[in-house]
């Protein structure tokens, strides 16, 4: 059992509570409570996710939940630890990490709860233990932005505010953001027992993700019976899938360290992410980031070398490095495939063909030779493709020499004429969003919301819920990103 420094309250009570990372035993966490913020108060809630963990009465102030998942009462049930991993940051090792400003509260309805910006833990480091409202409200609102498009991600339950003073750059406030996902761990908690020989430790992780999460891999034929080389396979394929639908819709993560890497192929620890405005594949979306190595185009290729880490990691388990080379081969063929669905989807076509991949590749080069919106273009030829009548200006307008993409637009037109069957414009305009977390939209939000007005936070939040649902209303949210959009900086101060 773990000890709670904090006495639950009368109120803070009934729903069921359960912690299996906890099972694992204190080589992987240390167990402490959250420190208290001075005077909570609701920035964002997501009750559809809270009903979904059992939480109805998750508004009602009777109910406790702000000041439960502000920090500042454990409920009975809760036992908050911080878990300890390591990591490779910006492609060296940096050695121990760990939840430096997280505690993991237990689970929900079989999902992990944690709160992020709970205060010191024995990992913070050099840091405050404290995440500023501004990132939490970029971090709540794309956790739940990317899980609308379809996209593996934590979830984010909501955030709490409090005029508890943060310093950054600048003074600012402190916000607390609940993360909701099957599981928190990450590459890195494999790598840290694994660099420090704790090999009976790195077992029963293994073993533990493996018999919650893969169960398949006991069963697995292809690696000769071998559970963790089939457990890196099944990782390799579900970062693939995952990054190949990063790419798809322009979304630029920002930090793939290996700390931030999930076992579970989930998109986690949203920072200085950007969904591209302008199409440009060497974009840059961390400020931090100076030799761009975490530049849009190159996320596949560090998926693959944060994967090889992981390899690594589990070699000791798998014995064999000819099995871990074959596990992680998988990454070429899975992502290839994934992404030409994808592209091929994008097109209207439902499955991949090499001449709808060249048609993709094709828009893509038009795209970046004039850095035009991305969103936008794939948006607009959604609704071009259900007439493709080449008087229709919308898309062409998007460009500056219009000789490529007229051409362009009579190949797409010509192919789907030569395969009507195979085409759909619908399957087009529930692939491409209208609406995606633009910097400046959640820049915006965030400035009324320092001044204490959310609306902004939850209507976004709304919009971004029906990515492909266009509503006359929220019009503004599918324009262009306005010129002071990219002069926005952001960087891993968080
Ligand atoms: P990140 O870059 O957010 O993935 O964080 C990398 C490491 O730094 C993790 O171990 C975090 O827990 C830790 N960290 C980041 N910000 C803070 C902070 N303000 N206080 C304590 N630890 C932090
Ligand atoms: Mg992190």
């Amino acid at each position: 059992m773990i000890d709670c420094p904090l006495q639950p309250t009368e109120r803070a009570r009934s729903t069921l509570w359960e912690h299996r990372f906890a099972s694992l035993g204190e080589d992987f966490f240390v167990a402490l409570a959250p420190t208290p913020v001075p005077s909570p108060y609701w920035v964002g809630t997501n009750a559809a996710l809270a009903s979904t963990l059992g939480i109805e009465d998750f508004s009602d102030p009777a109910s406790g939940w702000l000041e439960s998942l502000a920090g500042n009462v454990v409920r009975t049930g809760m036992r908050p630890l911080a878990s300890v991993y390591s990591g490779h940051q910006f492609g060296v090792w940096a050695g121990q990490l760990g939840d430096g400003r997280a505690l993991l509260l237990g689970e929900l309805a079989g999902q992990e709860v944690q709160l992020k910006g709970a205060g010191l833990t024995p990992f913070s480091r050099m840091g405050d233990g404290r995440a500023v409202l501004r990132s939490s409200i970029r971090e709540y609102l794309c956790s739940e932005a990317m899980h609308a498009l379809g996209i593996p991600t934590s979830r984010a339950l909501c955030v709490i505010g409090s005029d508890l003073p943060v310093r950054r750059e600048s003074m600012e406030t402190a916000a607390v953001v609940t993360r909701v996902a099957p599981s928190f761990i990450r590459f890195g908690h494999f790598e840290h027992f694994s660099h420090n020989d704790q090999h009976l430790q790195l077992k029963q992780l293994a073993d533990f993700v493996v018999d919650r999460f893969y169960p398949e891999c006991r069963s697995d034929g292809r690696f000769g019976g071998n559970p963790y080389a089939s457990l890196l396979q099944a990782v390799t394929e579900r970062t693939a899938r995952m990054v190949a639908q990063w790419q798809a819709v322009g979304f630029c993560h920002g930090v793939m360290n290996t700390d931030n890497m999930s076992i579970l192929g989930l998109t986690i620890d949203y920072g200085p992410f950007q969904f591209l405005d302008g199409y440009d594949p060497d974009h840059i979306c961390n400020h931090s980031d100076h030799h761009g190595r975490y530049a849009f185009a190159r996320q596949p290729q560090v998926a693959y070398w944060n994967l090889y880490c992981l390899g690594q990691a589990l070699l000791p388990l798998i014995d064999d490095q000819a099995l871990a080379v074959q596990a992680l081969e998988t990454f070429k063929p899975v992502f290839a495939a994934e992404s030409s669905r994808r592209m091929a989807a994008k097109l209207g076509f439902a499955a991949a063909s090499e001449p709808v991949s060249a048609l993709g590749n094709a828009a893509l080069s038009l795209l970046a030779a004039e850095k035009v919106d991305f969103t936008i273009f794939w948006r607009r030829l959604s609704h071009w493709a259900v007439r493709r009548d080449m008087a229709d200006p919308s898309v062409r307008d998007l460009f500056m020499d219009q000789r490529g993409i007229d051409a362009w637009l009579l190949q797409f037109s010509e192919h789907v004429t030569h395969n009507p069957l195979a085409h759909s414009a619908d399957l087009m305009l529930g692939t491409n969003p209208c609406y995606v977390l633009r910097n400046h939209l959640g820049e915006l939000a965030i400035r009324a919301a320092r001044a204490k007005d959310f609306s902004q936070v939850a209507q976004l939040q709304s919009v971004l819920a029906q990515p492909f649902v266009e509503r006359p209303e929220f019009a503004a949210y599918a324009d262009f990103p306005p010129g002071w959009a990219a002069g926005i900086a952001i960087s891993c101060s968080s």
